[in-house]
């Protein structure tokens, strides 16, 4: 894997992209822009996608031209209309919409169509060869390929036997359609590359109606110039591809051709991003679904608490390169704490509870104090939280023996709960084997949280939940689902299947306070001290579950800082 990056905190001027369709603009070469994303339908969307939606649909939003979606659906076996469905959802979330929907399938009549024109162009040829003969001739990088005994079949022979191809009477992998290029060329994508090869599959829209199928290079090509995209906008591993994309549309001597633009594609620590190993692990059921909280599909982030807003600042962030790079998954966590900081009410949760009483607390009594939802957001006002003699706070806020600096509650010291009152902590109840169940405290009536008790400090100030009027609630606490910061570098005669996180899910059974509970799949909050929660759809009323988005510590914070400082 490549080294780590650390982009620009804030990425200064335009990147290359924006340079280029900029200048296409001020010179005339184009008076409007049109781009396309072009998923291919066999898996859901990743935070990969993400940043080309954001680069194609941004770029012509920002400079009043359109984006349309196209699903490159040439390949009749790994398709589904499932994989459709969430694309456009998913499209959708982010933010953004397509000027026109379309499906490379649609265009199977006009590319045959320029098939057969290739052929009577001399330019195109149909090839007996297997694939293995056509893999034995091709060369090397450093030897050139040999011709194919059929290259020079005249265009009429070659027309019969193309229109007999796709009337299905030659087996798969009997012939194939070839662009006649160069078989020296030093880019092997060029020597006499097929542009269709023979399959007799079902195809989730044109049915039956087709046995012979476009190659990827060729189809891309002519879909972008039939739809009228100026700037075609593909990653890194396609640079080598921009000859045989302009060939196709100067061998038909096409006007007004796209232009083919590559930007590195996005890899993160701790993350694979192919839909191949992304659907591995959906299949062999690694996580629960597509959509499982700790897939970095965009299902699985939307329903982990991400927000648009923060994929597309992430988006921004990492700004557009030519050479591959790794973003620290950091930055992407970084963002979403950004935005849900700024966004998310607060609330006071306990996921792993121990009981304090406070027995100087009246019995019955139950006392409603003011807390600030959002202290980001004067707006967002404030609400009453129930105090009563029986709480609950988290069992790490307790210690019997205290390590150095401990702020939080132990025998004999004393800790603000959040919005209330100072307690002391007085007695210790065990059970017989010695388990921590109760902690006796006394509070001080004097101390209390936004009046004049305000004014008495102690070092700590930890959250809790009263007993009585808490909710039970499901937190699922999420951890990267690899250990290794490149999952795919497994060690000798192991897969990269070995460096899942056997831990990336814990689920805990809590309670929260009522203002958290009752909003809808996908709305989020702060617990405080804990971090960012979103409501997962599989919580019921009584019963809410959350998934935690990320943790409040920011890891990506301090990477900066050291970036800067070094
Ligand atoms: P995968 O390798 O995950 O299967 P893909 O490239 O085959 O991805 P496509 O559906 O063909 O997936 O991709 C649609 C568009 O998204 C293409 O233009 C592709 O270049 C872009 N894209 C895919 N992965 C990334 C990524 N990691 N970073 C940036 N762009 C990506
Ligand atoms: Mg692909």
């Amino acid at each position: 894997m490549e080294e780590t990056t650390t982009p620009a905190p804030e990425t200064a001027g335009k990147d290359f992209i924006r340079e280029i369709v900029e200048d296409d603009l001020a010179t005339g070469k184009h008076a409007k822009i049109t781009t396309r994303f072009p998923p291919e339908p066999n898996g859901y969307l990743h935070i990969g996608h993400a940043k080309s939606i954001c680069l194609n649909f941004g770029v012509a939003k920002e400079y009043g031209g359109t984006c349309n979606l196209r699903y490159d659906d040439t390949n009749p076996l790994k398709e589904d209309v499932e994989y459709v469905d969430a694309i456009e959802a998913d499209v959708r979330w982010l933010g953004f919409d397509w000027h026109g929907k379309y499906y490379a399938s649609d265009y199977f009549g006009r590319l045959y169509d320029f098939a057969e024109e290739l052929i009577r162009r001399g330019k195109a040829f149909v090839c007996d060869l297997s694939a293995d003969e056509v893999r034995a001739t091709r060369g090397t990088l450093t030897e050139p390929g040999r011709n194919s005994p059929y290259r020079d079949r005249s265009p009429e022979e070659n027309l019969d036997l193309f229109r007999r191809m796709r009337a299905g009477e030659f087996a798969d992998g009997s012939r194939t359609l070839r662009a006649k290029i160069d078989m020296a060329s030093p880019n092997i994508n060029l020597r006499d590359p097929a542009l269709y090869r023979i399959r007799k599959a079902h195809h989730h829209r044109t049915g039956d109606a087709w046995c012979i199928y476009p190659m990827y290079d060729y189809a891309h090509a002519l879909s972008d110039w039939i739809e009228g995209i100026t700037h075609s906008l593909c990653t890194l591993e396609f640079e080598d591809h921009r000859p045989l994309y302009d060939w196709c549309l100067l061998a038909l001597g096409l006007e007004s051709r796209p232009r083919q633009i590559e930007f590195a594609r996005l890899n993160l620590t701790y993350t694979l991003l192919s839909k191949r190993r992304l659907l591995h692990l959906v299949t062999g059921g690694h996580v629960r679904g597509w959509d499982d909280p700790r897939m970095p599909t965009i299902a699985g982030l939307r329903r982990r608490g991400f927000t648009p807003e923060a994929i597309r600042d992430f988006a921004e962030r990492i700004g557009l390169a030519k050479r591959d790079s790794v973003v620290d998954v950091a930055l992407l966590e970084h963002c979403l704490r950004e935005d849900l900081n700024r966004r998310a009410p607060r609330g006071m949760a306990v996921i792993d509870p121990v009981k304090v009483v406070l027995t100087n607390w009246p019995e019955g009594k139950v006392e409603e104090l003011e807390a600030v939802n959002n202290p980001e957001d004067p707006a967002a006002g404030t609400r009453k939280v129930a105090f009563s003699r029986e709480l609950l706070i988290e069992r790490d806020d307790f210690r019997e023996v205290p390590p150095p600096k401990y702020h939080r509650l132990f025998p004999g010291s004393e800790v603000r709960l959040r919005w209330g009152y100072i307690v002391k902590c007085e007695e210790v109840v065990k059970d017989a084997s010695g388990n921590v169940v109760e902690l006796l405290c006394t509070y001080d009536p004097t101390s209390k949280s936004g009046e004049a008790g305000a004014a008495r400090k102690v070092k700590g100030t930890i959250h809790w939940v009263s007993a009585a009027h808490a909710v039970p609630a499901e937190v699922r606490l999420y951890d990267r689902l690899f250990t290794k910061e490149d999952p795919n570098d497994a060690p000798e005669g192991q897969d990269w299947l070995t460096n899942l996180n056997p831990a990336s899910l814990e689920v805990r059974q809590g309670f929260v306070e009522p203002a958290l509970v009752g909003a809808a799949p996908g709305a989020f909050f702060q617990f405080e001290r804990l971090g960012y929660f979103s409501v997962d759809p599989d919580g019921t009323p009584g019963k809410p579950v959350f998934n935690r988005a990320v943790g409040l510590r920011d890891t990506w914070a301090k990477i900066e800082k050291k970036g800067r400082t070094a």
